[in-house]
C-alpha cells in the first residue's frame, strides 16, 4: 500500500482506496498502477516548477546584480533603489525556492 494523490481533488489518500475520502469520488475504475503515476506526474510537475522558480529568481539575482555593478546607479536615486529591491526579492525568492525543493524532496 502507497500513498498517492487522490486525482480528482489532490488530497492524500491510500492507494487502495475504493472511494476518496476527501471528495468522495469513486476510484474502483482507477488502477494503484495509474494513481501512483499520475501522483508521479504531478510531484514532477511541482518539482518542474520549482526548479523554474528558483531558475527566473537566479537570472533575475544575476541581471540586477549586473546592473548595479556595470551601471553604478547613483547612490540614493530611484534607480538604485529599485535595483536594491530587486535584488533583495530575488534572492529571498531563490532561497524560498530552495527551501521548498529541500522540503519537497523530504516528502
Ligand atoms: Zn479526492
Amino acid at each position: 500500500m502507497a500513498i498517492v494523490s487522490c486525482p480528482f481533488c489532490g488530497k492524500k489518500i491510500s492507494s487502495k482506496a475504493a472511494t476518496c475520502n476527501h471528495c468522495g469520488q469513486g476510484l474502483a475504475e482507477v488502477t494503484p498502477e495509474q494513481l501512483e503515476r499520475s501522483d508521479r506526474d504531478r510531484r514532477l510537475k511541482l518539482n518542474q516548477s520549482i526548479n523554474n522558480h528558483a531558475m527566473i529568481a537566479l537570472i533575475l539575482f544575476l541581471g540586477s546584480f549586473l546592473y548595479f555593478y556595470y551601471k553604478m546607479p547613483e547612490p540614493g536615486s530611484l534607480a538604485q533603489n529599485l535595483n536594491y529591491t530587486a535584488m533583495a526579492l530575488s534572492a529571498i525568492w531563490y532561497i524560498v525556492s530552495k527551501v521548498r525543493m529541500i522540503l519537497f524532496k523530504r516528502q
